[in-house]
């Protein structure tokens, strides 16, 4: 990693910038290798969300990795977020998404955003594992499409807020089979509209109990990331009472916005994982295969799928990085290059596992062979946390504003 020959660190190491992010990895490959590896082929197969496992990450200290020490987490940055979900992703994309989908979607966005109150109250038992969380943004009918959302909160003369409305593809959403809901939800509603007839997003902390909040269908059948729950959500006449809201009402864009950084980026980390466990296996398979005589490395268009793949992995690692030291977890500031690495890194992820596949014939199209799950998990990264064609439009609107990153 990160240390030298001789024994001295390597500054220029940007995934492993200090010792402690380097110690950070270290523990999370041997966990990943010890626990998360041997059991993702069979939780990818069965559709199922390893709970035991999910709140072991609690024990490690991985599940509030951005939180404060004071509220029961690790205190880490933006760069620890991006070496934890490469690490897991290398293994079992599934199983880190949902925890993308608790640590960065939920548990970060309140440690930014809550007051002391509600860190003090929640983030304890989101960083322990005893409560699994999720974040509801997108509906049936509004996804890209954001503050078309639909779902809306109304406060009642007590004080308390009643909402309605359905959230969709929501991650953690539900937590088994029998529809158990998370524990606690980050939800936008809206609680006005703006003189565009936008949404003003108003942002609730709905927990588990909380009269009219339920699960309305786990969603099966998905193409990848099967070791992660996904599920639809149901507001109906739900009381939630007013200590629950976070911030001021209306003006939970910030957190949206904000909080999108860092899961684009954690997002983009997870492609880096898949890249990274995709060419190491067409590498070896390569060496090890022969065909007409000579092993299969030796042909001009293998080389061009394994060089190619290369050169694609270590640019996404050092744009990822280079991202990640530059975004601050609690201000937003650098949506640019967070959507600009996730646009390219996902694609990419997906290209190399790909050329995985086919340098790998027909084992590669096979479970035992991991490359084909990481394929089919590699995709999702190109819709969820934002479209490639969101991403496309972000990064015009933004150059159109300023384009310092491109002459400065
Ligand atoms: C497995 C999974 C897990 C998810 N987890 C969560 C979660 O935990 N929480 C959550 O809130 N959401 C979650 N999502 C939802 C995800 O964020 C949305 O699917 C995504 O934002 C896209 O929204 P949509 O599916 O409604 O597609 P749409 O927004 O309807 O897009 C359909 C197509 O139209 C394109 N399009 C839309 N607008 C434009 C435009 N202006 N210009 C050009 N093209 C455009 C899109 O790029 C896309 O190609 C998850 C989704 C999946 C599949």
């Amino acid at each position: 990693m990160a240390i030298l020959m001789n024994g001295e660190w390597n500054l220029n190491d940007i995934a492993n910038p200090t010792q402690e992010h380097s110690m950070l990895r270290e523990m999370v490959r041997d966990f990943t290798i010890k626990e998360v590896e041997p059991q993702a082929l069979e939780y990818d197969k069965k559709e199922i969300f390893n709970v035991d496992l999910f709140k072991k990450l609690g024990d490690y200290g991985l599940l509030g990795i951005s939180v404060p020490e004071e509220y029961g987490g690790a205190g880490m940055d933006s760069t620890a977020v991006a070496i934890v979900n490469e690490e897991l992703s290398y293994s079992d994309p599934g199983f880190c998404l949902a925890y993308l989908a608790h640590a960065q979607l939920m548990v970060n966005n309140l440690a930014q955003n809550g007051s002391d109150e509600q860190k003090s109250r929640i983030l304890p038992k989101v960083c322990s594992g005893d409560w699994i969380g999720c974040m509801a943004m997108s509906e049936p009918g509004y996804g890209t499409d954001v503050l078309g959302m639909q779902t809306s909160a109304i406060q009642q003369d007590n004080g308390s807020w009643k909402i309605n409305g359905n959230k969709m593809w929501i991650t953690n959403g539900a937590i088994d089979d029998s529809g158990t809901p998370a524990d606690i939800v980050w939800l936008y509603a809206r609680t006005g509209t703006d003189s565009k007839g936008r949404a003003e997003l108003t942002t609730f902390l709905v927990e588990r109990g909380m009269e009219g909040y339920s699960v309305g269908q786990k969603i099966y059948d998905k193409a990848g990331m099967r070791a992660s729950n996904t599920a639809e959500l149901v507001f109906d006449n739900c009381i939630v009472p007013n200590e629950n809201v976070v911030g001021n009402p209306g003006e939970s864009m910030i957190h949206m916005m904000r909080n999108l950084e860092i899961e684009r980026i954690a997002l983009a980390a997870m492609s880096l994982g898949i890249a990274r466990r995709s060419l190491s296996a067409m590498n070896k398979y390569a060496s090890e295969r022969e065909a007409f005589g000579n092993q299969i490395r030796d042909f001009g268009q293998i080389q061009r799928h394994i060089g190619e793949s290369y050169a694609e992995y270590r640019a996404m690692r050092a744009y990822i990085y280079d991202t990640a030291a530059n975004t601050n977890l609690s201000m937003a500031g650098n949506r640019l290059d967070s959507d600009g690495v996730k646009l390219f890194a996902t694609t990419a992820a997906k290209n190399i596992a790909d050329r995985a596949i086919q340098v790998m014939g027909g084992y590669g199209y096979v479970g035992e062979y991991v490359v084909e799950r990481l394929w089919r998990d590699s995709k999702l990264l190109e819709i969820g946390g934002g479209t490639l064609e969101g991403h496309h439009k972000n990064i015009t609107r933004d150059l159109a504003k300023n384009s310092s990153n491109i002459d400065g």
